[in-house]
């Protein structure tokens, strides 16, 4: 019982920013060019205002005694009533994007706005603007505002403060706020305020203080992306997952319970279930066995699998969920989760089989279960799909030829999957898959997907052994008659000459390998490896970067951050310990660089010691949590080469870009440039440092 909705269905461009449901069930979807609103299954869209077009809703509000929606639209507010949408025209308020709305129990409206701070609207309609500059707030870029007896908290990109009795009380890092940059704030039903943290996890507010409630915090959960509270356990998204904390107590659901490897955006916990929104599709969350039991991403149907903000989970008092993703809004049915549960039986499907006899293609079809091939097919290639409903992340694909391989190889891609063989003999082979479902303590599945038989070359048949056996033996015991005879000074000589052919020939051969060798480098390079560290090289970084600049034409708000890393006075390294050690020390910084950061962060050796790093949907204060992340980790790590210890340190630039705005190869050149000059700086300033 699903239903999607998509552009097809008349709804404004995409993304979906905000989903909110008012209390009569009405469904209100704000996107990036415009508002909808679905009443009994029908869509009614907003697109324009007079000769404005809506571009971005980010926020909504449901007015339940006027009934109305307030919605921050591209800059400023507009007012739904009916099916009619009017302007609310404020000068101030018209300048700035809004991330929430929220009144209070007198009528009065409060706005987070990007940039301008808090502005209230009362309930006569007078504006009044609460901005850092008039000491009301520690920052003007509001990230969310929560109304709760009589006060109204306010969580800003560097701070957190409230207003109560019309007194406003501020608190950053320097007054015992544990961090800085605040996500969102929920609240739990005795009224205590919680905020989503960008290093310190959660953090209780009460009485003034601050108390991070997260007993067992790790760094790889301490930056919060949503957060929600229900009957005493909190839930929350990070960079790996979903978090459950109970008493203080932390747990992180991972891949390893079938997460997607992407971040969670958006949670919604339920009474047996915890959805959570990711930009690898929305997961259902088993509460009890502590699995994923569900995903859906584009592949089920889902208009797109990116999660847009936290607002962009909601649900219906029928028990419908409704999310907002790039590219639509999906309203999916609870039942859809409580039927039975899948067995893990993925389906494999052969594609083709193609090989060369004497340099002619042959191309077979996928669907049979028995070949049969010459002797001296060269090149043969089976191609397969393997299709399960969950992500690839969780699955783990292997093959075994019997008869050919001993042990099971495992395979990459789950798509457009390929296993080679350059030749085999004659004989009778069986290739098998084996599928493991990691998530779920890796039970495996074995799939014989063909009998492959090779025919016996024209010199392998009984009789022809039979022949040529006879034939040796009578050559043989002729050829011996000869050589008794043969004088052995004669011998000696040919042996002479032997051995110098063969010299020859090793040394041709030693050529060879080294051109060879000469050869794959080149060819690592034109595969955009890096032949040292099998990291990217720099030809493919830049083109990745080129790719994301084309990407953040659907996104005004992209940004991309960008880390340049060099190591400390690597060249004593190099001279203390040799060059092997230098070598070896690139490969295991790339080893940590890779485990330290994001499957979606690409990762390149830009220069002989000098590594950068892309970091997509990244702002600059997260960029260079990473980075700082990344060079405590090396100061902190203990290197072994020979025997020896060595220690070291590195410093590196952190930038950003914002791709939404920048067009050119020349923003891009900037960039680059810059994060180069910061490098620099932190050289200068004596180096294990980050400079932004
Ligand atoms: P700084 O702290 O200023 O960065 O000092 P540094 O010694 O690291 O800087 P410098 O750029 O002077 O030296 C870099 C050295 O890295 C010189 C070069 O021989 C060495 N190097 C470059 N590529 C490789 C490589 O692939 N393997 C090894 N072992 N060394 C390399
Ligand atoms: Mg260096
Ligand atoms: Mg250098």
């Amino acid at each position: 019982d699903k239903h999607y909705y998509s552009t097809n269905d008349g709804l404004p461009e995409l993304p979906v920013f905000s989903v909110f449901q008012n209390k009569d069930g009405i469904m209100w979807f704000g996107t990036n060019s415009g508002l909808a609103k679905l009443v009994n299954n029908e869509m009614i869209i907003f697109k324009k205002l007079k000769n404005e077009d809506i571009k971005s809703c980010i926020s909504l509000y449901w007015d339940k005694k006027e009934k109305k929606m307030w919605a921050g639209i591209n800059r400023g507010i507009a007012v739904i009533k009916g099916n009619k949408i009017l302007r609310f025209k404020n000068k101030y308020l018209d300048q700035y994007v809004i991330w929430a709305i929220v009144s209070d129990q007198n009528g009065n409206y409060y706005f987070a706005t990007e940039g301008g701070g808090v502005v209230k609207i009362s309930k006569e309609g007078e504006t009044t603007m609460f901005r850092r500059e008039n000491g009301c707030l520690p920052d003007n870029r509001i990230t969310d505002l929560l109304f709760l007896n009589n006060t109204l908290y306010v969580s800003t990109k560097s701070g957190f403060a409230f207003l109560r009795d019309e007194r406003w009380h501020k608190f950053t890092t320097e007054n015992g706020l544990p961090a800085s940059y605040i996500r969102c704030l929920t609240n739990d039903e005795k009224g205590n305020i919680y905020l989503a943290t960008y290093g310190a996890g959660i953090v209780m507010f009460k009485d003034n203080n601050f108390v991070q409630i997260i007993k067992n915090l790790k760094s790889e959960y301490s930056t919060i992306y949503a957060l929600a509270y229900k009957n005493g356990v909190f839930w929350a998204c990070c960079s790996y997952g979903l978090i459950k904390v109970r008493n203080g107590i932390a747990t992180l659901y991972d891949e390893r319970n079938g997460f997607p490897n992407y971040s969670g955006v958006a949670v919604l916990p339920l009474e047996n279930y915890v959805w959570v929104g990711t930009d690898g599709g929305a997961c259902i969350f088993d509460i009890k066995k502590e699995v994923v039991v569900e995903i859906f991403t584009k592949d089920e149907g889902l208009p797109g699998n990116e999660f847009t903000t936290h607002n962009a989970i909601c649900k219906d008092p029928e028990g419908n969920v409704w999310m907002g993703v790039f590219g639509g809004i999906a309203r999916l049915n609870q039942k859809t989760i409580e039927k039975e549960e899948k067995k893990f039986d993925p389906v494999v499907i052969l594609k083709k089989i193609t090989y060369y006899n004497h340099n002619q293609k042959w191309v077979i079809g996928g669907s049979i279960k028995k070949l049969t091939i010459p002797y001296g097919a060269k090149d043969i290639s089976f191609y397969f799909d393997v299709v399960w409903f969950k992500n690839e992340f969780s699955t783990a694909l292997f093959y075994k030829l019997e008869g050919e391989n001993r042990d099971w190889e495992r395979i990459d891609n789950l798509r457009n999957t390929k296993v080679h063989f350059n030749f085999l003999t004659y004989g009778d082979y069986k290739l098998l898959l084996k599928i493991v479902n990691l998530s779920e303590r890796n039970i495996a599945v074995k799939k014989e997907i063909i009998q492959l038989t090779v025919l016996k070359p024209w010199w392998a048949k009984k009789w022809v052994i039979f022949s040529l056996f006879v034939l040796f033996l009578l050559g043989g015991a002729v050829l011996t008659m000869i050589i008794t005879h043969l004088k052995t000074q004669h011998l000696i000589k040919e042996k002479a000459r032997l051995d110098k052919l063969v010299e020859e020939k090793t040394e041709q051969l030693r050529k060879a390998n080294l051109l060879l060798k000469e050869k794959n480098k080149m060819l690592a390079e034109l595969a955009e490896r890096d032949y040292l560290t099998n990291l990217y090289n720099r030809r493919h970084a830049m083109k990745v970067i080129k790719l994301y600049q084309k990407l953040a034409d659907r996104d005004k708000n992209f940004k991309i951050s960008f880390i340049l890393i060099d190591i400390d006075f690597f060249k004593v390294i190099n001279d203390t310990y040799g060059h092997d050690a230098g070598d070896y020390i690139l490969k295991q910084v790339a080893v940590l660089l890779k485990k330290n950061t994001r499957k979606s962060d690409i990762i390149a050796r830009w220069g002989g010691e000098e590594f950068l790093i892309i970091l997509p949907k990244t702002n600059l204060e997260q960029a260079r949590i990473v980075a700082e992340k990344l060079r405590k980790e090396v100061e902190a790590s203990e290197f072994f080469f020979n025997g020896k210890v060595i220690k070291f340190t590195i410093s590196a630039g952190v930038a950003c870009l914002d791709l939404g705005e920048a067009y050119s190869d020349e923003d891009i050149e900037k960039v680059l440039k810059k994060v180069d000059i910061k490098l620099y700086e932190a050289k200068q300033s004596g180096r294990n440092l980050i400079v932004c």
